[in-house]
């Protein structure tokens, strides 16, 4: 197995070069294959939504071995694009990576800690531009801490079935132009009981049917709006002794990952 070649850090300039917003002056340059999907499918306009869906810890291994667990996802959308994230491969280093599109050592986080970012993210692109963004996530978890002090709003709840209660929420709401959700229920039962037991397969099944959920409200609810849809992880894992789950590591089942997305153009 060989590490994907693309950076995870080309993840935000194209995100936000498809809303049509400056980039972060430290990200990298975008990733081609997405900016150019989405201006295409958006007949050359930008996105004025962004919904990313961020599970965690689901290897592009696991994603091959164990694909018809998330046929909801592939079904949904058109784009997969193979990742390399960032060492170490564990969350608050490669979300903060996914969400200023510099690396670790730019951003500042460069362990498992879960200190605020001070540099720009994409979050600070997106308000400087005038959007308004939100993040669903549970407590304490690194997506709720690193990105905070921004102007903008944070919904976090004890449960993932409130995050996503609430996520659903604001898609009928229809207020916010960038969404972040995340759910770590695929990474909590893979580290407990490794990578590919039932428990962790079924969390897995289960972000993919959340998944679905999500799109298919926003295909229903946003239909006048050019939105991208993404299910978008932050690192993969590997199984460890004692049948226990594990990731942080400079190899290729912890680095590579694959993004899918979707674009919904505007209907008439
Ligand atoms: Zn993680």
């Amino acid at each position: 197995m060989e590490k994907n070649t693309l950076s995870l850090d080309t993840l935000c300039a194209a995100l936000c070069r498809t809303m049509g917003v400056d980039a972060p002056e430290t990200s990298a340059s975008f990733c081609r294959e997405l900016a150019e999907y989405a201006e295409k499918t958006f007949g050359g306009a930008c996105a004025d939504r962004i919904f990313m869906y961020n599970p965690d810890a689901i290897g592009q291994w696991v994603y091959e071995k164990y694909g018809f667990l998330m046929r909801e996802v592939t079904e949904r959308t058109e784009l997969e694009i193979p990742f390399c994230t960032v060492m170490p491969s564990v969350t608050p280093v490669c979300f903060g990576t996914m969400y200023t599109g510099a690396q670790p050592e730019v951003h500042g986080i460069r362990t498992y800690t879960k200190p605020v970012i001070k540099t720009e993210t994409l979050f600070d692109a997106m308000i400087r531009a005038g959007k308004k963004c939100a993040i669903v996530s549970t407590a304490n978890d690194s997506i709720s801490c690193i990105f905070l002090e921004r102007e903008m709003d944070y919904y976090i709840y004890p449960s993932v079935a409130q995050v996503n209660a609430k996520a659903a929420q604001l898609i009928v709401e229809d207020k916010y132009d960038v969404i972040v959700v995340y759910n770590g229920n695929y990474d909590s039962l893979m580290h407990k009981y490794g990578p590919e037991s039932t428990e962790a397969l079924s969390e897995l099944r289960a972000n993919s049917l959340q998944f679905a959920m999500f799109d298919s409200m926003i295909k229903e609810l946003w239909q006048k709006h050019n939105t991208l849809t993404g299910f978008a992880m932050d690192h993969g894992c590997h199984e460890i002794d004692g049948g226990c789950g594990s990731h942080g590591l400079d190899m290729p089942e912890d680095l590579n990952i694959v993004h899918f997305y979707k674009a919904h153009p505007a209907q008439n």
